[in-house]
C-alpha cells in the first residue's frame, strides 16, 4: 500500500528484506528495522532509492521515501550506511557493504572527480573520460615523498616500489576490467611513477613509455567499445637496480587472432598504424610503396568508419616515426616495416577471376597484385600462383590443385593475417632488444599487466572463449591471493580464524582444462579432424560436458558457460577453423623466396615452428588454443612468483562520455569485475579495523576514566563489554580489534543513546 504525500510511505514484509539473509546482519535485525533507520529499497525498475523507517509490526515494515516516483512495488531494503560514511575512500570501511551502498558509494565519490577508491587491498578505478588533474609531477612527487595517501594509481605503484626495494620480491601490477573501463590507461600512469622513481642515468627509462605509442598503433584499433582498443595483451617487466633505479625492461604481449587485419565490423577500423601510414606518410615514401588514401583499400574501407574523432592520423604517424627512432630501429628497417603494410593493404584489392565454368579462380593481374609483389621482394607470377592453386602431396610427385575463389580469398587473407603477425612479433622482439635487461636477476622487478577484460556480447566467438578463459585464470590468482592476505593478517594479529570458504572458479577451469574431456582437448580433438563441423564440436561437448556444472549445450551450435562474472552463450561456429593454425607451406615458400630480409626472417621462424610441430609426438602443438593456454600457464606461473597488487577499471557508461554514471552498467561491472566477490570476503571475515587507541579515542567515552588508565587491549574489551555486543561480531587482536561487517553502524548508534 502507497500514501502519496509529502513523502511516500511503503509497507514491505520484513520476510523479503534481504539483510535477514546474511547471518552477521541478522543480529542487527531488530536494529536495522528500527524506527529511523535508514535503508535502500530497490524498486521494480531496479533503481535504487533512499528511505527511512516509519514503524515495524509483525514482519511489515513501513518505510518513508524522500523522493516523489511512482512506486510500483519494491522487492529489496538493504540497509544504508551512516552519514558519516558517505563517500568513503575505502568499501571495507562501509557499515553495510550492500549493492546500493556500494553504488552510492562510487557515485559519490566520482560526482568529485575522486576516481580512485579501494576495496581493500584492491583498487578501484572509474574512467572519468575526461582530463582530471591528478596526474603528473607534483602528484608524483606527492606520492613520492609520501605527502597523500588517497587511493591513486601512483599509491599503488608507490607501494609495489617500496615493497620491492624491502623484501626483494618480484611485484606484479595486475589491471582489469573490460573494453574501455581504462586498463591501458592505468598501465601507462603506473608506468609513468616508475618511471619518475627509477628514473636515472641507463636511459631505458625513456624507452618504455615510448614504446606504448608503437604497440598501440600496431596493436589497437577503434571497436564500439572503445576508440582505442587494445587487442593484445601486455605485461611490460621493469627491473631495478640494488639502488632502485631502472636498468631494463622486458615486453611480453598476447595476442589474439589477426582476423581484424582482414575483417571488419561496421563502425569499427582496423589497427590504427595502416590508416596513420596513410596519412602521415612523407610524400616520397608514399610513392615508393604505391600508397593511397585509405579510403581506396578494401581491407579498409569495408567498415565505412577511417576516421576517429579528434584523432589526427597524420600527426600520430610522425609520432610513431619518432619512437621508432627511439628505440632504435634502423631505419632501412623501418621502411622495411612500412613497405610491409603496404604489402597487406594492396593484398585486400587483389581480385580473382572465375575461369571455365568450373569456379576455378585466376589471379586478376591487375595494379594491386604487381604491387604486392614488389612491396613483398616477390616474382609476381610466383606470388599469383601461390594465392590461385595450392600444392598437394600425391605419392612422391607434387600436384597442383586449383582453388576455388573462397579458398583463394581465404589463402588471401592468410597470407594478409600472417604477415601482420608476424611484423607485430618482430616489432615486440625490437622493442625487447632496446629494453634489453642485463644478466641480473635481482629480484628487483615490477611487471605491469593489461590484458583484455572479460568479455560478453549478443554474439561470443572463438575470441571471446580465449579471453574470458584468461580472465578465469587470473581470477583464480585474485581468489587465492585476497584470501591469503586476508588469513596472514588475521594470523600474525594472533586472533582466532576459522577459515573462510569463497566461491572459487575451479569447476570452470575444470570445464576448460580438463584432460582428455575439456573444452580445449575436445576443441583440439575436432579441429583434428577433417571431417568435423562446428555441429559436430557442438554435439561432442554436450555430450561429455554436460555433467559440469558450469556448462550447458545449447540448441544448434551453441554451449553456455557459467563464468564467475556471468554466464555467456557461445556459438561454435568458426571455432575449428580459427583453432587450426592458418600456416600454410606454400606461403611460407613464397616468404622465403622473398628479397626482403625481414619477410626471410618470418618464414625462417615459421619453418622451424612447423618442423618442431611435425616431429613432436603431440602434433596439436600448433593448435591456436592449445598455444594461448601454454602462454597463460606460463605467465600465471610468471605471476605466482610476485607480489600482487590488483587495480580494477571500472567504466562508468557505454557512452565513453564524461560525468555519466550509468548505475545498471556499474553495477554489472561490480558484479563481473568481482568487486562484490571483495566485499563478500570481507563480508566473511572482519572488514572493519581499529587500533586500541582508536577505539578508545572514539567510543571510549563512556568508560570511568580510570579505566583509560588501563593497557590498551584492556581498555578495547572493556569498551566492548561496556557496549553489550555479542562476542561472535568482534576479535581482539595485539594491535587492532576486528569487527564483523555492520557493527560499527551499531555502535554509533549505540553511542546516540549513550549520550
Ligand atoms: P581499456 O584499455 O580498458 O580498453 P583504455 O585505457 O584504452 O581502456 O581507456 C579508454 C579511454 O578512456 C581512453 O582512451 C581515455 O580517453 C579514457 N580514460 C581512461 N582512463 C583515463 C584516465 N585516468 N583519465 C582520463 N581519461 C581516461
Ligand atoms: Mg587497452
Amino acid at each position: 500500500e502507497v500514501k502519496r504525500g509529502e513523502a511516500e510511505v511503503m509497507k514491505v514484509s520484513t520476510a523479503q528484506m534481504s539483510p535477514a539473509k546474511n547471518p552477521h546482519d541478522l543480529y542487527n535485525v531488530d536494529y536495522l528495522f528500527r524506527e529511523k533507520h535508514r535503508v535502500w529499497c530497490r524498486f521494480a525498475n531496479g533503481q535504487w532509492h533512499l528511505g527511512k523507517i516509519q514503524s515495524t509490526s509483525g514482519d511489515i515494515v513501513c518505510v518513508m521515501l524522500s523522493s516523489t516516483d511512482e512506486v510500483i512495488s519494491m522487492d529489496e531494503i538493504f540497509p544504508a550506511n551512516p552519514d558519516i560514511l558517505e563517500g568513503v575512500e575505502d568499501l571495507i570501511q562501509l557499515s553495510y557493504l550492500n549493492e546500493p551502498s556500494v553504488l552510492y558509494n562510487f557515485r559519490v565519490r566520482y560526482s568529485q572527480d575522486l576516481i580512485y577508491s579501494k576495496a581493500g587491498p584492491v583498487l578501484i578505478a572509474v574512467n572519468p573520460f575526461k582530463n582530471v588533474q591528478i596526474y603528473g609531477k607534483e602528484f608524483l612527487s606527492t606520492y613520492q615523498n609520501k605527502a597523500l595517501d588517497a587511493p591513486h594509481v601512483y599509491a599503488v605503484a608507490d607501494a609495489a616500489y617500496d615493497e620491492m626495494m624491502r623484501e626483494e620480491k618480484n611485484q606484479s601490477i595486475i589491471i582489469s576490467g573490460e573494453s574501455g573501463a581504462g586498463k591501458t590507461e592505468t598501465a601507462k600512469y603506473a608506468m609513468q611513477y616508475l618511471e619518475a622513481l627509477g628514473g636515472g642515468s641507463f636511459g631505458v627509462e625513456n624507452e618504455f613509455l615510448k614504446t606504448n605509442c608503437i604497440l598501440e598503433a600496431f596493436g589497437n584499433a577503434k571497436t564500439l567499445r572503445n576508440d582505442n582498443s587494445s587487442r593484445f595483451g601486455k605485461l611490460m617487466e621493469i627491473h631495478f637496480s640494488a639502488k632502485g633505479k631502472i636498468c631494463g625492461a622486458k615486453l611480453e604481449t598476447f595476442t589474439l587472432c589477426q582476423s581484424r587485419v582482414v575483417q571488419l565490423c561496421n563502425g569499427e577500423r582496423s589497427y590504427h598504424v595502416f590508416y596513420e601510414l596513410c596519412a602521415g606518410a612523407p610524400q616520397i615514401l608514399k610513392e615508393r610503396l604505391k600508397l593511397k588514401a585509405a579510403s581506396e583499400y578494401n581491407y579498409l574501407n569495408q567498415s565505412n568508419c577511417l576516421t576517429i574523432d579528434r584523432i589526427n592520423d597524420a600527426q600520430k604517424f610522425h609520432k610513431l616515426m619518432k619512437a621508432f627512432n627511439i628505440v632504435q630501429i634502423p631505419q632501412e628497417y623501418q621502411e622495411r616495416a612500412f613497405a610491409l603494410l603496404a604489402a597487406v593493404l594492396w593484398l585486400g584489392n587483389v581480385s580473382f577471376k572465375v575461369v571455365d565454368n568450373e569456379n576455378y579462380v585466376e589471379v586478376v593481374a591487375d595494379e594491386a597484385v604487381t604491387n604486392v609483389a614488389m612491396l613483398m621482394g616477390c616474382n609476381a607470377k610466383d606470388l599469383m600462383v601461390v594465392l590461385s592453386t595450392c600444392k598437394l602431396q600425391a605419392g612422391r610427385d607434387c600436384i597442383a590443385k586449383r582453388l576455388t575463389l573462397r579458398q583463394a580469398t581465404d589463402m588471401r587473407d592468410s597470407l594478409a593475417k600472417t604477415i601482420y603477425a608476424s611484423l607485430f612479433n618482430w616489432l615486440v622482439e625490437q622493442i625487447n632488444i632496446s629494453l634489453e635487461v642485463g644478466n641480473s636477476r635481482t629480484g628487483r622487478s615490477i611487471s605491469i599487466l593489461d590484458i583484455y577484460g572479460f568479455e560478453s556480447y549478443k554474439n561470443n566467438s572463438f575470441e571471446q572463449f580465449c579471453i574470458n578463459y584468461a580472465n578465469e585464470r587470473l581470477q583464480q590468482h585474485f581468489n587465492r591471493h585476497l584470501f591469503k592476505l586476508e588469513q596472514e593478517e588475521y594470523e600474525g594479529d594472533g586472533i582466532d580464524w576459522t577459515r573462510v570458504e569463497f566461491k572459487d572458479n575451479q569447476e570452470c577451469l575444470n570445464l576448460i582444462e580438463k584432460k582428455p574431456i575439456g573444452l580445449v582437448s575436445l576443441l583440439d580433438e575436432e579441429s583434428k579432424f577433417p571431417t568435423a563441423t562446428d555441429t559436430t564440436f557442438a554435439n561432442k561437448l554436450n555430450q561429455h560436458l554436460r555433467t559440469n556444472s558450469c556448462f550447458k549445450g545449447e540448441r544448434g551450435q551453441g554451449f553456455r558457460v557459467s563464468h564467475y562474472a556471468g554466464e555467456v552463450v557461445y556459438d561454435t561456429n568458426g571455432f575449428l577453423e580459427k583453432n587450426r593454425d592458418p600456416l600454410h607451406v606454400d606461403l611460407i615458400q613464397l616468404l622465403s623466396s622473398s628479397k626482403c630480409q625481414l619477410l626471410n626472417q618470418f618464414s625462417t621462424k615459421m619453418q622451424h615452428k612447423s618442423l618442431k610441430s611435425a616431429t613432436s609426438l603431440d602434433s596439436m602443438n600448433q593448435s591456436v588454443i592449445t598455444k594461448f593456454k601454454g602462454q597463460l600457464f606460463k605467465l600465471m606461473k610468471k605471476l605466482e612468483d610476485t607480489t600482487p597488487h590488483f587495480i580494477r577499471c571500472i567504466k562508468p557508461n557505454s557512452k565513453q562520455l564524461p560525468g555519466l554514471y550509468d548505475e545498471n552498467h556499474v553495477l554489472q561491472q561490480l558484479r563481473s569485475c568481482g568487486v562484490l566477490e571483495i566485499v563478500r570476503i570481507s563480508r566473511s571475515g572482519y572488514p572493519t579495523r581499529l587500533t586500541h587507541q582508536e577505539l578508545a579515542v572514539r567510543y571510549g567515552f563512556i568508560l570511568l576514566a580510570t579505566k583509560f588508565s588501563q593497557d590498551p587491549l584492556s581498555t578495547s574489551n572493556a569498551i566492548l563489554k561496556q557496549y553489550n555486543l555479542p562476542p561472535e561480531m568482534y576479535q581482539v587482536g595485539y594491535r587492532k580489534i576486528y569487527l564483523r561487517t555492520g557493527l560499527i553502524g551499531v555502535l554509533e548508534e549505540r553511542k546516540k543513546y549513550v549520550l
